[in-house]
């Protein structure tokens, strides 16, 4: 049965965001979806459905003389397309959008024949030593892998990803980025069981996962001030206050959010009350 297209990408994108994506922070360059024949990048919703990779149409791959391989499920691309129509009320000419997608295949994982054409940017950095110390200072922290095109935080492996450093152009970006994702980890229920955390099928939008976005992106503003980092600031602001906006901008949640950022800040330091 072919699914109304509303619904495919709904459950997407709450399987995207059980996984702890959140795809508009994106202070890093590679490693997203983009179109194979183009290499330019999905954007809006598709950032959303698609891992990052490499994408074709079918046709696209049969006129490369490219082949999909056996069993391999399609991806969903949606777009946007406009259909004009007359209003009977006022006969002016009226555009009515309409939701419309069609089907890609990932290049260098499900298909054959055909090669890659990223050609991947790199960012010569030192480390910041001061940051690094705080993340070898996380002792009992989560697991780390560090592919490119995603960050996020997955409780139920209690797993971080975070694109390498020398996909960032900023370095305190990565630092940023990699202690967001530390301070959700302390929200595991192994660790501080944060609501945000711990609540299994979280809607995104909803206020627990609105107020641990804000935890979350407070903490690494703090951790990255503690690491003497910061030009990041701005970038925490305006995320911050993307948040704030989705929790009807009540400014106490703030203050609130700031007091579970230190604690997590805390214990990914090695500050709880218990070994004082
Ligand atoms: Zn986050």
């Amino acid at each position: 049965m072919r699914k109304n297209v509303y619904t495919i990408v709904t459950e997407r994108i709450m399987d995207q965001l059980n996984k702890g994506v959140v795809p508009w922070r994106k202070p890093w360059v590679n490693g997203g979806a983009v179109s194979w024949k183009t290499q330019k990048a999905y954007r809006g919703i598709n950032t959303f459905l698609l891992p990052p990779g490499e994408y074709a149409t079918f046709k696209q791959i049969q006129e490369a003389k490219g082949k999909v391989k056996k069993g391999e499920a399609s991806h969903v691309v949606v777009f946007w397309k406009w259909l004009e129509k007359e209003n009977k009320d006022t006969e002016k000419a009226q555009k009515i959008p309409l939701l419309r997608y069609y089907r890609v295949f990932e290049v260098n994982s499900q298909v054959e024949g055909l090669n890659s054409k990223r050609e991947e940017q790199h960012f010569d950095h030192d480390p910041i030593e001061k940051a690094e110390a705080i993340y070898e200072v996380y002792i009992d922290g989560p697991t780390f892998t560090f592919s490119p095109g995603r960050a996020y935080y997955s409780p139920s492996i209690d797993q971080i990803n975070c694109p390498p450093l020398r996909h960032f152009p900023k370095a305190e970006e990565f630092y940023s980025t990699l202690l967001h994702e530390m301070v959700h980890s302390t929200g595991h229920q192994k660790r501080l069981s944060r609501s945000g955390i711990t609540t299994e099928s979280v809607a995104f939008g909803d206020e627990v996962y609105s107020k641990e976005e804000l935890v979350a992106e407070m903490g690494a503003a703090m951790l990255c001030g503690t690491a003497g980092i910061d030009n990041t600031i701005e970038n925490s602001a305006s995320y911050i206050q993307s948040w704030l906006r989705a929790l009807k901008e009540d400014h106490k949640l703030v203050v609130h959010a700031a007091a579970q950022a230190q604690k997590a800040c805390d214990y990914i330091l090695g500050e709880n009350e218990e070994s004082e």
